[in-house]
């Protein structure tokens, strides 16, 4: 009896473990055009190499958070964040100029953008999501610029 409830507790481990991997491979991002960056158990992030631009320092991109579940936002199943976000290297500072928010049908639901002199550059912290972002911005600059 002991066995059976075991080898059920480990069933429901794979499964679970299956169904959320499953969950973050069907999203509809183009995948070679949007490159894996970070996970959380929440949300994937993803970068664009298509829009990426690179310029005296300073990089503009943009990043998909995937979430295969509502967020504490967006109380709508699967949905996307779109952010447009600059990195200065120079300094290693970060921004975020835009977001976009789309359901799983591309519809949007949300969208913002902030003028230049609104831009607040902040701190990239050590060991934070933002540094993870900066380091996988800064190697697909490399790989596209030393083609
Ligand atoms: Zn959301």
């Amino acid at each position: 009896m002991l066995k059976l409830r075991k080898l059920i507790i480990l069933l429901t481990l794979i499964l679970t473990i299956l169904l959320s991997a499953n969950a973050f491979a069907e999203n509809y991002l183009d995948p070679t055009r949007w490159e894996w960056c970070y996970s959380t158990d929440e949300y994937g992030i993803f970068i664009d190499n298509q829009t990426i631009k690179y310029y005296n320092g300073i990089a503009e991109y943009w990043e998909c958070n995937y979430y295969p579940r509502s967020c504490q936002s967006h109380n709508c199943g699967e949905h996307y964040h779109y952010y447009l976000s600059s990195i200065n290297f120079k300094n290693n500072t970060i921004a975020t100029k835009g977001i976009i928010v789309r359901n799983f049908n591309g519809k949007v639901l949300f969208s913002d953008y902030r003028p230049s002199y609104g831009l607040r550059f902040e701190p990239i912290a050590p060991q934070s999501v933002a540094e993870v972002t900066a380091n996988k911005v800064r190697s697909i600059l490399q790989r596209i610029y030393s083609n």
